[in-house]
């Protein structure tokens, strides 16, 4: 069979492919590059799709970021539509499912993840959704645009962003939640808390410290759930019209599994991007990558892996070494609630607060016992985030009285 090599091939079609692609291409204008999707779309961009999408279908222009003319201007050849079957490391290559087989000098996997999924009866699963792609972004909004009793599993970013569209979108919304605390993987139960009640404000119900399990149709045809409380063991069945799955992602890892390349809760890989495998990289969330200012590894599941690490390893794969070091960043917005997160909070840390919570209009700051910034949340209050970004690089110690008065600003917080 004659193989069709690029000097980068991207396995992934999804926006850390993009990046990495157009980072190789400024990277090194000559080399050939192709980018390898699974679904037929241009790779897009995917915060729109558990927000504006759902509420507005026209919206989905918005994911994507480049036209074809872009990437043929580029010549970053697009091979959509197609998966591959396994990797063979020793020949550099991957056969297609259609039998086409590509070969590469450099490889870079960006192949994402997928839902979660959860046991659902057969009869069911037209009316069962996940969110996760453009297509399935459509449909789900096409479900919530018709009303209704919407339930949500999982009050995680999917879980709250597909709530507040279905309030916007007039439907009654009920989330189930397996732990105590909404966001419980990401940000502190006292945030949490505060979040939770801008969405209790906004007409929303919660039902936390839940099993939940999908059983079947009631007698009307809606969905039926039994929820279990964990802490009485008191069991409730309800019903609903629609039921949004949303309990987390697993990576993409089976193929560089198979393929012998180091795995541990996603790709094992290096600040560029260097997987255990000559000439094999690995991009955006899939990977389990160094975290700046640690020494530890960490799969991170934001927008900005997908960008800017994702850059890092297209540029150095193309030969323009370059690290990704930027501290873990992230953001949603629920209603008319802007959430960010920057760094990383010890587990003893002080937490300091800079402005209104009722609002809430307000920073978290998280210091070490050395009283040096290392993490900060914050509720509507972006600027203190590109503050707390400015204070963590500098590592100073800060008075935690002058850090919590709103009138102390910040280039003086930053030099005093
Ligand atoms: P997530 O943020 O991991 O939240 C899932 C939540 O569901 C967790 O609280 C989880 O609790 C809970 N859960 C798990 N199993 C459950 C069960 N059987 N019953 C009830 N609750 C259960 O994941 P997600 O919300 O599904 O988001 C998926 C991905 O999209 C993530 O990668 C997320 O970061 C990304 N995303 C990001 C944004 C953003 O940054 N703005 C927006 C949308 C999506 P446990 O932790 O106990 O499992």
């Amino acid at each position: 069979m004659h193989d069709t090599t690029f000097d980068i091939l991207i396995l992934g079609g999804g926006e850390a492919a993009r990046c990495a692609a157009e980072a190789a291409r400024a990277a090194a204008p000559d080399v050939t590059i192709a980018i390898v999707g699974e679904e037929p779309w241009l790779p897009y961009d995917r915060p729109p799709l558990s927000k504006a999408v759902l509420v507005d279908p026209a919206q989905v222009a918005t994911c994507e970021k480049r036209d074809a003319a872009f990437y043929a201007a580029q010549r970053i050849d697009l091979i959509l539509g197609q998966r591959a079957a396994s990797i063979d490391v020793e020949r550099h290559s991957f056969d297609l499912h259609g039998g086409q087989r590509l070969a590469w000098r450099r490889l870079i996997l960006a192949t994402g993840s997928r839902p979660r999924q959860l046991p659902v009866p057969a009869d069911l699963t037209p009316d069962v959704y996940y969110l996760r792609t453009r297509d399935d972004s459509e449909r789900l909004g096409a479900a919530l645009r018709r009303g209704g009793r919407i339930g949500i599993i999982g009050a995680g970013f999917i879980g709250l962003e597909v709530a507040a569209a279905a309030r916007t979108l007039g439907c009654s919304v009920t989330v189930l939640e397996r732990a105590e605390s909404v966001l419980a993987r990401v940000l502190p139960a006292f945030i949490a808390r505060d979040i939770e009640a801008v969405h209790v404000r906004r007409g929303i119900s919660f039902r936390k410290g839940v099993a939940v399990e999908i059983t079947g149709r009631d007698q009307s045809g809606a969905i039926a759930i039994s929820t279990t409380d964990f802490a009485n063991s008191t069991r409730t069945v309800e019903s609903f019209d629609t039921l949004l799955v949303g309990i987390g992602v697993l990576p993409n890892v089976e193929l560089a599994i198979a393929a012998g390349i180091e795995t541990s809760d996603g790709i094992v890989v290096d600040a560029s991007g260097r997987t255990s495998v000559p000439n094999v990289f690995a991009a955006g969330e899939v990977t389990c990558h160094p975290v700046a200012g640690g020494l530890r590894r960490a799969r991170y599941e934001a927008w900005q892996v997908a960008q800017q690490q994702a850059a890092a390893v297209g540029s150095t794969a193309a030969g323009v070494d370059s690290e990704y070091k930027e501290l873990p960043w992230f953001w949603s917005d629920q209603h008319d609630l802007n959430i960010q997160m920057l760094g990383q909070a010890p587990v003893n840390a002080v937490w300091v607060f800079r402005g209104d919570r009722s609002a809430p209009k307000v920073a978290a700051f998280a210091l070490d016992t050395d009283g040096i910034v290392q993490a900060a949340v914050a509720l509507n209050a972006g600027r203190d985030i590109a503050g707390a970004r400015r204070l963590i690089a500098s590592r100073k110690i800060v008075d935690p009285l002058r850090l919590a008065d709103p009138l102390c600003r910040w280039n003086v917080l930053l030099t005093e």
